[in-house]
């Protein structure tokens, strides 16, 4: 296992000189490598329709990955939280129907059998990022987590919650700088860019940008975008939906499919500019999820299809059925890391 702190340092992990986490998703995606990953798909999962016509429109416009919220942290407990295990399935027929890997939040250890039988990735929101049982329980899965960073979390306090997830077995964590709370109130949160090449020099794991929360209007969310890039992330999280101002939560802040189509290109020049790229789309239909539990979690695997993991070292790849574990096999190379 490879951990972000050293021991001494409390629990675990070290950057290692020269190595860089690349996270598969599925056999489909690459994070952490040379190519931007935007992810991207409504807040919240709201019916059938919506989330199907989401899922074509930022797969359409170059998304590689589906988010979708089936169980939403909700700060009043009167908000909308979700249509719950409905939402699971219409997120598993929009995986299917698009290819798109998908993305959810998971609130509670109990959830996490249920809702890996769907996902791709395991979310783990802001407000869950100290919730050390949840991270335990996700440590426990072999899916890739993607671990966003607390509203009034430092670095530290985000790697050592990484290091919970690590040091239960599962090495696939994406960390996400989601914005910070500060004095500042004309944004929803204060994007904290630096925390982009301050995360990425200290651990080996990939960062992305979710620029949808940092901003909390639609309006911020292309620059902040082009900012993360610029900065160095591997990625993107984005909002988007069919039609915002009927959104049933996040609606403010989330794009139209149009407006994440101009996105999406707009990144790619950014990328361009930095020796860069963003991910494009793999055709053909996703591989069915899998799951595979780390030797410490007691509960029954399903394995189907291929599996996720994470592969390390200078040359390191990593789309194809990467077995879910550490390899630094430099001959098998698809995806180099960047930066080399
Ligand atoms: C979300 O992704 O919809 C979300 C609730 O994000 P965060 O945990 O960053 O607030
Ligand atoms: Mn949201």
């Amino acid at each position: 296992m490879l951990h972000l702190l050293e021991p001494s340092r409390s629990s675990a992990t070290q950057q290692r000189a020269g190595t860089r986490s690349i996270i598969n998703v599925a056999g489909r995606v690459a994070i952490g490598g040379r190519s931007i990953a935007i992810i991207a798909g409504p807040c919240s999962v709201e019916g059938r329709d919506m989330l199907l016509d989401s899922a074509r429109a930022v797969r359409d416009a170059g998304a590689v990955m589906l988010r979708g919220g089936a169980y939403k942290p909700r700060t009043s407990p009167y908000s909308f939280r979700g249509l719950g295990e409905e939402a699971l399935d219409i997120l598993a027929d929009a995986r299917e129907a698009t290819g798109l890997p998908v993305v959810t939040e998971i609130l509670d250890p109990r959830q996490l059998e249920r809702i890996e039988s769907v996902a791709d990735v395991l979310q783990v929101g802001a407000r869950n990022m100290q919730n050390f049982a949840l991270l335990s329980e996700v440590g426990k899965s072999r899916k890739p987590v993607l671990l966003k960073r607390g509203l009034s979390a430092t670095m530290d306090e985000l790697l050592l919650a990484a290091e919970y997830v690590l040091a239960a077995g599962n090495p696939n964590v994406i960390l996400c700088e989601r914005g910070i709370r500060t004095f500042e109130t004309a944004t929803r949160n204060t994007l904290d860019v630096a925390a982009v090449p301050v995360l990425k020099s200290r651990t080996h794991l990939p960062v992305i940008v979710d620029p949808s929360h940092a901003g909390g209007h639609w309006e911020l969310v292309e620059p902040l975008a082009l900012a993360a890039i610029a900065a160095g992330a591997d990625g993107l999280i984005v909002e988007v939906h069919p039609n915002p101002s009927g959104a049933l939560s996040d609606g403010e802040q989330s794009l139209t499919p149009a407006r994440f189509a101009r996105l999406v290109e707009r990144c790619g020049a950014v990328a361009t500019a930095i020796g860069r790229q963003v991910a494009v789309p793999k055709s053909g239909a996703a591989a069915t999820a899998s799951v595979v539990r780390a030797p410490n979690g007691a509960k029954s695997a399903v394995k189907s299809g291929a599996k996720s993991g994470v592969r390390l070292g200078a040359k390191a790849g990593v789309i194809g059925a990467a077995p879910a574990s550490v390899v630094r096999d430099a001959s098998r190379s698809v995806e180099e890391p960047w930066p080399a």
